[in-house]
C-alpha cells in the first residue's frame, strides 16, 4: 500500500481564492496559514479571543482581527487552528451557530472530528490540511518560495468538491510545492497518537531520564551523563533526519554500530513491543482519548502536577548550566515563551 501523492499541478488555486476563509488561532500554525494565505491573495481574517496577547501581532501583520464567532460567521471556510483539547467548546460557541449549507470546515489534526467531539451538519465540507511540520517552518519555507509538506484528508464531501477545496487551501500555504499525502482522519490522528507517546515524546522523554539517572546513580558525573545521553542526540537525529537508519548507522563508529545491533534489542524487548500494541490499543478504542478529555474538564490536575514535578529533575538543573556554556547554542525556556 503506497499513498497518493499530490503536486502543483494538481491543485487549483482560484477555489480558495473564491472564498472567506477564518483561521482560529494565532499559533504555531495558525499564523504560518493565515500569512502565507494572505500572501497568496486569499480573503482572510483571524479569529481570536478579544484580548487575546496575539491581537496585536496579527494586526501588524496587516491582518483582520475579528472574535472566533464573528470570524466564523463571516467566513465559508473555516480553519480550526486552536489547540485540541478546547476545539470542541469552541465549535460548539463560536463555530456551529454559523455553519451554512456549503460551508467547508478545515482541520490541521484529526482528534475532534475522529472522535466525535465536533460532528458538523451533514451539508458542509469537512477536511484536513495538516503540514508535516510547525508553523515557523510552514511561514520560513513559503517565504522562501518553497514549502512543507502536509496532509490532506475528507471526512465529509458535502459538495463533492471537498478534496479539490482542501488541495487549493494546501496550494494556498505552500504545502503543494512540497507535495501532499492523501490520507485518512483516522489514520492521521491514530498514527499522530501513537507517534507522539510512543517514541517522540513519550518513548524518548523517559528514555533520556531512564539513562541519565542509570549513570548518576553509578556514580557518573551529571555533566557527563547530560552530554551523553541528551545533547548528542542531537547528532544522531540529524543523521537519522539526512539519510534514514541506515546512514546514521553507516555514520558513527563500527564500535558504535555493534552496541547498536546487539544493544539495542535488549532495550526495546518483546515486552516492550507488547506494552506498544496496547498502547495502540488504547488509542484505536478511544481510551486514550476519553482520557485525556476528562484530564482538560477537570482542569489537568495530572499534567500540572507532572510539569512540576519533573522541573526539579537534576537532568534539568545540570542542563541548564551546560546550555549556558554554549553560546552556539541559543538556550530556550518555557518561561522566555510566555
Ligand atoms: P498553538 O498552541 O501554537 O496555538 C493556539 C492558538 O489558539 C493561540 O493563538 C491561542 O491563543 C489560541 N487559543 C487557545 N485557546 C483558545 C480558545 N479556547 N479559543 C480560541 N482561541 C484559543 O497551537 P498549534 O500548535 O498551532 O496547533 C493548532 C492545531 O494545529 C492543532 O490541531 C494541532 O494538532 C495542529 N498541528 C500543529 C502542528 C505543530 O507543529 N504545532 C503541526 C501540525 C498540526
Ligand atoms: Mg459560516
Amino acid at each position: 500500500m503506497s499513498a497518493t501523492m499530490y503536486y502543483e499541478a494538481d491543485a487549483d488555486p482560484t477555489l480558495v481564492a473564491q472564498r472567506k476563509v477564518a483561521v482560529l488561532g494565532f499559533g504555531s500554525q495558525g499564523h504560518a496559514h493565515a500569512l502565507n494565505l494572505k500572501d497568496s491573495g486569499v480573503d482572510v481574517a483571524v479569529g481570536l479571543r478579544p484580548g487575546s496577547h496575539r491581537e496585536g501581532t496579527a494586526a501588524d501583520a496587516g491582518l483582520t482581527v475579528m472574535a472566533p464567532a464573528a470570524a466564523a460567521e463571516w467566513a465559508d471556510l473555516i480553519m480550526v487552528l486552536v489547540p485540541d483539547q478546547y476545539q470542541q467548546s469552541l465549535y460548539s460557541e463560536a463555530i456551529a451557530p454559523s455553519m451554512r449549507e456549503g460551508d467547508a470546515l478545515f482541520f490541521a489534526h484529526g482528534f475532534n472530528i475522529h472522535f466525535g467531539y465536533v460532528s458538523p451538519p451533514e451539508d458542509v465540507d469537512v477536511a484536513m490540511v495538516a503540514p508535516k511540520g510547525p508553523g515557523h517552518l510552514v511561514r520560513r519555507q513559503y517565504q522562501a518560495g518553497s514549502g512543507v509538506p502536509a496532509l490532506v484528508a475528507i471526512h465529509q464531501d458535502a459538495s463533492g468538491e471537498a478534496k479539490s477545496l482542501a488541495l487549493s487551501y494546501a496550494h494556498g500555504i505552500g504545502a503543494t510545492r512540497a507535495g501532499v499525502i492523501e490520507t485518512t482522519f483516522k489514520a492521521e490522528t491514530e498514527t499522530d497518537l501513537f507517534g507522539e507517546q510512543v517514541i517522540l515524546c513519550g518513548g524518548v522523554d523517559e528514555m533520556i531520564r531512564a539513562a541519565f539517572e542509570t549513570l548518576t546513580e553509578a556514580g557518573y558525573e551529571p555533566e557527563m551523563a547530560y552530554f551523553e545521553v541528551l545533547h548528542e542526540l542531537k547528532l544522531i537525529v540529524d543523521l537519522l533526519f539526512e539519510g534514514g537508519l541506515a546512514w546514521m548507522r553507516y555514520s558513527v563508529s563500527d564500535t558504535a554500530e555493534y552496541g547498536d545491533i546487539t544493544r539495542g534489542p535488549r532495550i526495546v524487548t518483546e515486552q516492550t513491543r507488547e506494552a506498544m500494541r496496547r498502547i495502540l490499543g488504547e488509542i484505536q478504542s478511544g481510551r486514550f482519548a476519553e482520557e485525556w478529555m476528562a484530564e482538560v474538564a477537570s482542569g489537568t490536575p495530572n499534567l500540572l502536577a507532572a510539569r512540576r514535578a519533573l522541573a526539579d529533575h537534576p537532568i534539568e538543573v545540570v542542563g541548564k548550566d551546560l546550555r549556558n556554556m554554549m553560546p552556539f547554542l541559543v538556550a530556550k525556556t518555557p518561561e522566555d515563551d510566555q
